[in-house]
């Protein structure tokens, strides 16, 4: 087991994350893993990366397989005995002009977006040493989703107080309704993708909270944020930001330096903190 420090960034084969590891290679001190599903993928977004003469390390995860993050934990377990930046980066949207009935696209978005994310985490955070970063990637989309909310549904989001266990729940009823169609008549949008980033941007609040008041295990800091309108795959190259410009963001959050006041347990866009 080695002490040295070491970063994970899930889905970094292409997009966003992959610029997300390319600015890790740059500045973390330590060992930068880049992360996909496909093995075959992985390994050549880490060959692209050696030409340009950094040095990331792959290994495989699938977010949603449970046998995959846990191999990975085993892996982190044993080869670094912790794991120093968890960037939360993997997601899916389905595209707008997508025939996939509303709730499958909400099932399928839910699921991996907020419950393999989550998944990651619950693994993964037993792990974190004192100071160590952690980024979920939400979206803008969070915010005008939650504007659509009606205001007995904002209460919930919003709630200062609320427990992982009353998330999971507003994600469940979400889908619950997606189910029968109902979404609208009960106070949420019909906007699945940007209802999982609200899973996402919350969830990141509660995790940020607990670490915040848990002095077993110093300055461990969780946050959210948006990494803008970016030209990738998932924005069918419609988004007016480079990868490496969507990565700016992220890359702030997993550097924080030890011991900051702030920001901690926020969601952040152009890395400034936002509230709903
Ligand atoms: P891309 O579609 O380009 O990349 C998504 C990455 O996630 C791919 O590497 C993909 O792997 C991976 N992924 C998907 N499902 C899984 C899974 N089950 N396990 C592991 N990896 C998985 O998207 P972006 O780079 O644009 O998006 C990155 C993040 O940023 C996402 O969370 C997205 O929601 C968020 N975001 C993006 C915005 C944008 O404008 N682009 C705006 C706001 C937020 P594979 O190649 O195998 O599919």
């Amino acid at each position: 087991t080695s002490t040295r420090r070491v970063a994970v960034v899930t889905g970094s084969n292409k997009g966003i994350g992959f610029a997300i590891v390319r600015g890790l290679c740059k500045t973390f001190n330590g060992d930068v893993y880049l992360t996909a599903r496909s093995e075959s993928l992985g390994m050549k977004a880490v060959e692209d990366l050696k030409k340009e003469g950094l040095n990331p390390l792959f290994h495989q995860l699938d977010i949603s397989d449970s046998t995959s993050i846990q191999d990975l934990k085993a892996f982190l377990q044993k080869q670094y005995g912790g794991l120093d930046v968890l960037v939360n980066n993997a997601g899916i949207a389905y595209k707008g002009d997508s025939k996939a009935p509303f709730a499958e696209q909400a099932e399928v978005t839910l699921k991996v977006n907020f419950w393999d994310t989550l998944a990651v985490c619950e693994a993964l955070y037993p792990l974190l040493r004192p100071h160590a970063r952690v980024v979920n990637v939400s979206s803008f989309s969070s915010v005008m989703a939650f504007d659509k909310c009606s205001d007995a549904i904002k209460a919930k989001i919003s709630n200062p107080n609320i427990s992982m266990d009353q998330l999971k729940e507003l994600m469940r009823e979400f889908e619950a309704l997606a189910k029968s169609d109902t979404v609208e008549q009960n106070g949420w949008p019909k906007w699945a993708y940007a209802v999982s980033k609200i899973g996402v941007r919350v969830m990141s609040y509660i995790q940020g909270k607990a670490f915040a008041q848990d002095s077993s295990r110093p300055d461990i800091i969780v946050n959210s944020c948006c990494p803008g309108y970016v030209d990738t795959d998932m924005t069918s190259h419609k988004g007016t930001k480079t990868v490496d410009e969507g990565a700016v963001t992220p890359l702030y959050l997993a550097l924080l330096p030890p011991n900051v006041e702030s920001p901690k347990g926020e969601f952040l866009s152009e890395k400034v903190v936002k509230h709903w």
